[in-house]
Parts: C-alpha cells; sequence; structure tokens
C-alpha cells in the first residue's frame, strides 16, 4: 500500500528544505547521543505539541503521548506499564532530572472521563478507552458539582494533571529521585485557543499563568 501523498509531499517538503538547514544538528544528534533537557508527559491530542509550544529542536525532548496525559498508578504488576517504562527510561537511562505534565484545554480524553463518570447507568462500550480513564476517577471525584458542565471538564483537566503528579512521585524510582533532590516535577495546562501557558503552584495548589 503506498503511502498516502499528502505524507510525501511533506515529507519531501521537509528534507529539502528544513532538513537540508539544519543537517549538521540532525549529524551531531546522531552521532552525540540523546541527552534531553527534560521530559514531557502531554495527550495524543493533534493540538498540543511542546516542540512548538517550548520552539525545541530535536533532542530537547524526551515526549510521551497517551490520552488525557496521565500518570497510571503504579502497583508493583501494573497495567498500563507503558507510561511507567517510558518514565523509568528517562530517569534511569536518560538521567532526565525535569518531568512535566503537560494537560490542555477541550480535552477529548477528559471529556469521555467526564461523561462516563457522570452517567450512572453507563456500561464500559470501549475496549480500552474506558478502562484507560479510570485512570482519571480520583480527580473526578474532587470535583466541585456545583459547577456548570463546561466548568466542570475544565476543572477536571487541570485536578487530572495534580492526581498524575501524586502517582507519578509514588513509583519508586521517583520516590528514590526525590529523596535525593535529583527530580523536579511541574504540571502545566495549555490553553489551545490562547496559547495560555498555566504553571501549578506546588504551594497552593493553583495554576497560575505564565508571564513572560
Ligand atoms: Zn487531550
Amino acid at each position: 500500500m503506498p503511502l498516502p501523498d499528502f505524507l510525501i509531499d511533506r515529507y519531501r517538503d521537509w528534507k529539502n528544505n528544513s532538513f537540508v538547514k539544519k543537517s549538521k544538528i540532525y549529524k551531531d544528534a546522531e552521532s552525540n547521543g540523546q541527552k534531553p533537557k527534560a521530559m514531557i508527559v502531554t495527550c495524543c491530542d493533534s493540538r498540543v505539541h511542546p516542540i512548538k509550544i517550548f520552539n525545541a529542536e530535536i533532542g530537547d525532548f524526551f515526549i510521551h503521548k497517551n490520552i488525557a496525559n496521565l500518570i497510571p498508578r503504579y502497583y508493583s504488576n501494573s497495567d498500563h506499564s507503558e507510561t511507567l517504562a517510558a518514565i523509568e527510561y528517562g530517569v534511569k537511562n536518560l538521567k532526565i532530572s525535569e518531568i512535566i505534565i503537560l494537560g490542555h484545554s477541550k480535552c477529548g480524553g477528559i471529556e469521555h472521563a467526564h461523561n462516563y463518570f457522570s452517567d450512572k447507568n453507563n456500561t464500559p462500550k470501549n475496549l480500552f478507552i474506558d478502562s484507560w480513564i479510570q485512570n482519571i476517577k480520583p480527580a473526578y471525584l474532587k470535583l466541585d458539582s456545583k459547577l456548570k458542565k463546561e466548568n466542570q471538564i475544565q476543572s477536571l483537566e487541570k485536578l487530572s494533571i495534580i492526581n498524575s503528579i501524586s502517582n507519578l512521585k509514588k513509583i519508586p524510582i521517583i520516590k528514590e529521585l526525590a529523596l535525593e533532590n535529583k527530580i523536579r516535577i511541574h504540571g502545566l495546562w495549555f490553553e489551545i485557543a490562547t496559547g495560555k501557558l498555566m504553571y501549578l503552584d506546588d504551594k497552593s495548589i493553583e495554576f497560575e499563568t505564565i508571564n513572560y
């Protein structure tokens, strides 16, 4: 089956232009190996690109994407171990000391979880997603039920980042590194329409807009 034309066209354009201009960066990146400055766990959403938001070059970030940028709870025989494996590789093999959980506005995964948990008669309809979003349940239980639905979803996007950070801190290797002050964890929420980036203040546990 041939690769669709739109992919071949884009590849040709990238190879003839961007790649040619930066060919030394690519060559060095291969011979020197990767030494990313941070790990970013973000959503599969096609509108959320850390490389664009942080104007990054190849090699800058070790990026893991999953539905709704979740860190699952750690158990010794964890399901959903793909995300945990990426974290383990990032901190052990690549010696990354900054981990960022990057959530975003209008997150389909978070909305799905909200609809799923709000409907008391709900039964699982999806082979994988309904199981994956169970990771959002502890955050959902903290929602202010007086908020309007749209505000609840945005609140859940942020509460889920806080929950993922809590799960991250319980992973044994992260616990060890935290005790030695060798790891820093950051929560970010990105608003697609405005480009606004909010940072989780770990003292107030509130998201504050990043001023620049
Ligand atoms: Zn999302």
